[in-house]
């Protein structure tokens, strides 16, 4: 028998993400399932939390807040920035994501928000953030780690890292 899903675990599920508006914003079945390691972060952590447990072959629908998800929308998280500050060679578009350093120096995602003449708005807000994540869950194999995937943080393999 399978082990449930608890911290350590390398898990594979498919998933379909459905917003408020009814929008199906990503959906894995008929595709690649996802395939995450379970107690890393890997996944946004109130859909981690509610996995915890569950077994092979459950199917389930998991909501989450937009708190346990992409965050709260904070408008004060964005900034003006003239588009000289790009590359040159880039297509600039909104929804694109570009990683710069944050106050401490860490990488930090951003996401351009609109673009105005030779300004673009960008923003630390991730494009779901403020939205209730609404997901319907099939699980589909659950393993142990391997002590290399587990000092990594991210599985290895199929679905994983390769390296
Ligand atoms: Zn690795």
């Amino acid at each position: 028998m399978k082990p449930a899903i608890a911290d350590g675990h390398v898990v594979t599920i498919h998933y379909r993400l459905t917003l408020d508006d009814g929008s199906i914003a990503d959906d894995s079945f008929g595709g690649d399932p996802l395939v995450y390691l379970q107690g890393a972060q890997n996944i946004v952590p109130g859909l981690e939390r509610q996995l915890k447990g569950r077994q092979v072959g459950e199917t389930l629908e998991v909501t989450v807040p937009a708190a346990e998800g992409y965050g709260e929308y904070d408008p004060a998280a964005e900034q003006t920035v003239p588009k000289t500050a790009f590359p040159p060679n880039v297509d600039l578009q909104v929804g694109m994501s570009f990683q710069t350093k944050g106050r401490n120096g860490q990488p930090m995602p951003v996401w351009i928000r609109s673009l105005k003449d030779d300004q673009v708005i960008v923003t630390a807000n991730h494009p779901m953030a403020g939205q209730q994540l609404n997901f319907k869950i099939e699980v589909v194999d659950v393993r142990r780690a391997t002590n290399d995937e587990k000092k990594h943080g991210h599985v290895h393999g199929p679905g994983g890292h390769h390296h």
